[in-house]
């Protein structure tokens, strides 16, 4: 199987480890290979008058190497004086740290915004800094907002999540601005013309499902010629790292590897996969999944470092051909 179209949908911190391993392993194995990165666009907001988008970020930093691995988040060697200055004035989200570094991208992104640049424009120029090894592009240029209905209204994402650590109960999840929406230049033609399209382990709701959700991706990625591949974000019943299993439980889905691959479903009946890799110890369910016609394989799956993670990713290319 041809493998130098490789399209990835993907969120932020899961989605860049994911990219990373990716990434070393096409440099070490398939250097005629291209990367393509199709990003999730709903966590993206204004804040102090500017611009945000985290999981763009995420991407970005982390692919450029300049990302702070301990706190999992940001810029390495972030300061906040910026940030300390705006809480002072009352402006902006105490909470939701803007790190002087940080600052410098959303003023960058949000002056050439307000100089007419699509974000996908605006994302080529300011990735162009960075040797990154993979074309990163914005799910769509239209301001797509993800809100929380819980009990007591509605909320941004990154509100819910950094505010209230996902504590308040999710009843459900809203695309604000999504009906006006189309997929950013190249993201439709991208996932047209790959060899082989990968869903990142990351949050299936709030991540590839807003990205599956933008008019015309669905679309795409069920109309594509190549195979459909996903990796499981759930081991063993838990989410790994962070609070995903919360976004799982508003949508009805349970936090587990089998429900989340028959949640996105196989592309023979109305889903967007083709196959799906779960973690060993998930290896139990390969077998009724491969009945719902969804070829399965069980593999490790922990995004430890990007050689355990480029093993994944090779798995993902093997179940494709496959
Ligand atoms: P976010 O936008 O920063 O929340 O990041 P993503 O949506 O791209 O990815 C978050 C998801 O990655 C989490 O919900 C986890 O389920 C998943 N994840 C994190 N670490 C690992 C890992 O080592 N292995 C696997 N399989 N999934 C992981
Ligand atoms: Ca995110």
């Amino acid at each position: 199987m041809a493998t130098d179209r490789i399209v990835v949908l993907a969120g932020g911190v899961g989605g860049a480890k994911f990219v990373r391993g990716l990434r070393a392993l096409v440099r070490r194995d398939l250097p005629s290979a291209s990367i393509t990165v199709v990003a999730n666009t709903g966590d993206d907001l204004w804040l102090a008058g500017l611009r945000v988008t985290p999981d763009l970020d995420s991407l970005m930093y982390a692919l450029a190497g300049v990302n702070d691995e301990q706190r999992g988040w940001g810029r390495a060697g972030e300061t906040e004086r910026v940030s300390a200055e705006l809480t002072a004035y009352g402006v902006g989200w105490p909470w939701f740290t803007l790190g002087d570094l940080d600052l410098g991208t959303h003023i960058a992104r949000s002056s050439m915004l307000r100089d007419g640049l699509p974000l996908s424009a605006v994302v080529e120029r300011l990735s162009a800094r960075w040797p990154l090894g993979v074309r990163l592009l914005p799910a769509t240029d239209q301001e797509v907002e993800t809100h929380v209905v819980t009990d007591e209204g509605e909320l941004h994402f990154e509100e819910w999540w950094v505010r209230t650590r996902a504590a308040l109960p999710a009843r459900g999840f809203v695309q604000h601005g999504v009906e006006h929406a189309t997929a950013a230049p190249g993201v439709a033609e991208a996932i047209r013309d790959a060899d082989v399209v990968l869903l990142a382990p990351s949050n299936p709701v709030v991540s590839i499902g807003t990205v599956l959700g933008i008019p015309g991706i669905r679309e795409a990625v069920r109309a594509t010629a190549a195979p459909v591949i996903g990796l499981s974000p759930v081991i063993g019943g838990s989410v790994v790292r962070g609070m995903a299993d919360a976004c799982l439980a508003a949508i009805g889905v349970a936090t587990d590897a089998a429900a989340i691959a028959r949640h996105y479903g196989a592309r023979s009946t109305e889903g967007v996969l083709d196959g799906w890799l779960v973690d060993e110890a998930d290896a139990g369910a390969v077998e009724a999944l491969e009945a719902d016609g969804i070829r399965a394989e069980a593999v490790p799956l922990w995004m430890t470092d990007d050689d355990a993670t480029g093993a994944m990713a090779a798995a993902a290319l093997r179940l494709a051909g496959r």
